[in-house]
This record gives C-alpha cells, structure tokens and sequence, in this order.
C-alpha cells in the first residue's frame, strides 16, 4: 500500500495539485492558528492551545509551548493563594515614606538581575512588609517567564514529613524544591508553637539549602521572623549556607524600625 506522502508525490507529477509539502505546511498552519482554552495568560506563540506545530520529515508534530512553566507558575500562585498578592505586593505599591523602606525596595530592585550566586533573605517582626517585598521580586520573575514555586513553610513541611517513607513522593516534593527556577520561602522555621524546628526539619531544609546551594543559577528568596544570627544557632550548615549566599541581600528589620513603621 501508498502511503500518503507517496500518494500525492504521484499526483503532483500530472496535477496542478498542491505538493504533499504544501499540503503538510498549510495543515501545520491551520493547527497553529487554532485558538485553545487555555485561560490565565495570553501566549501569542500558541494562541493558548499550549502546543506548537511544525513539520518534521513526512508529518506534523507537536512540541509543548514555552508558555507551559509559566503557566504551572501561575497555576501554583493560584494554588498557594499568592495569586490576590501578584497585584497589590508589587514594587510601585510598596511604601517608600521612611528611609529603611527606600533601602528595602532598592535592595529587591538590585537583587532581580543580581541573582547568580546570590540570594535575597528578609528578617524580622511580622507587618514590616517582608511579605510584600518577597512577592514582588517573585511577581517580576514570574513575568520574565521563569518558574516559580511559593512555598508556606509551616504549611509544606508538614506535607512533606508526612511522605518521607514514600519515596517516590517525597523524591518529586523535593525534587521539585530543589531544581524550580525561583523558589520563595514563606516564613521559614515557622513553628505552629514557636518553638525550634525539629530535627526532622532541619534535615529537610538542609536537603533543599544544600542542593539550591550547589547551583548558583537558582534564585532563592526566603522570609523569615528569624535573623540570619537565630539561623546560624538552629543550625550551622543551613544557617552558614544561607548566610553565604544572601551577604549582599539580607534586610533583617529590627523591632525600633516596625515600632517606627507601625507609629506612622
Ligand atoms: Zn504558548
């Protein structure tokens, strides 16, 4: 039996038809101005079907748009409840009336194309905007196209306890944290009792530190009510790793500046 490539080859020769090349190359053109239903982003490269066609030899074939990470990213934004924060935590909204704030938004601002090698940690009392700041240098990598992965620690931690014995799965939740682009640390060390974290989590993040301390292209912005001194004496080896890499871009608010902040 003909195949079809062969088929229309044997048309061609006495026809004005159109070429079996011509025919693949509108197919393929017809499939890439289809329109998806992909919601959240607007990918003009897929028009939101999340696949791209061209020809390949004798068919058409698909490969996954780019668009695809940055989707999973807003996806999980979504998931994690950052989402509502991508519009309201960003660098234009965020207040600049005393000189500790200034420092705080020049600082991210200097961090976003400074990331080699180099990680942004904010520390201190809660309501000093470390959140705010976090979320918009993660907001702008997510708009460069970059994956990210906004991790809860108190919340994640206890998920990924709860696998440690299924290998499979704690091997893809850790995995994922060690090798996702840009991965945001909420609150890190956070206790449901504010006590120290347990062995069992040190272990964990130790495991995550070390191998996204292992790749400098990974961008890590971590949170946290601790100093990077409270780090150090919890553990050594995360305390000493994060410390390493954040020496350009740690902001740690002490309580006079949120005394300030909150007297406003
Ligand atoms: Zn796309």
């Amino acid at each position: 039996m003909q195949s079809l490539a062969q088929l229309f080859q044997q048309r061609q020769k006495n026809s004005t038809e159109l070429s079996y090349n011509e025919y693949l190359k509108r197919q393929c053109d017809a499939m890439n101005q289809s329109v998806g239903d992909l919601s959240d982003y607007d990918c003009p490269e897929c028009r939101n079907k999340g696949y791209v066609y061209r020809i390949r030899g004798n068919e058409v074939v698909a490969r996954e748009c780019e668009c695809m990470p940055l989707r999973d990213s807003i996806r999980r934004i979504k998931k994690s409840g950052l989402e509502g924060m991508l519009d309201t935590c960003t660098f234009d909204t965020f207040d600049t009336d005393d000189d500790w704030q200034k420092t705080m938004k020049q600082t991210a601002l200097n961090f976003l194309d400074d990331t080699e090698g180099n990680w942004f940690y904010t520390g201190g009392q809660v309501g000093c905007g470390k959140t705010h700041i976090c979320t918009a240098i993660v907001g702008e990598f997510l708009r460069r196209g970059l994956a990210s992965k906004y991790m809860v620690w108190s919340d994640e931690i206890v998920g990924i306890k709860a696998n440690v014995t299924d290998e499979s799965v704690y091997g893809r939740i850790m995995g994922k944290l060690k090798t996702i682009p840009v991965l945001y640390i909420d609150d890190l060390f956070k206790t449901a009792t504010g006590t120290n974290p347990t062995a069992a989590d040190v272990k964990i993040a130790f495991e995550i530190f070390n191998a996204r301390y292992n790749d400098r292209k990974l961008i890590t912005v971590i949170s946290s009510e601790r100093s990077i001194g409270d780090l150090l004496e919890i553990d050594e080896a995360v305390g000493s790793r994060i410390y390493q890499r954040t020496k350009k871009y740690c902001l740690c608010i002490s309580k006079d500046r949120k005394k300030n902040y909150r007297m406003r």
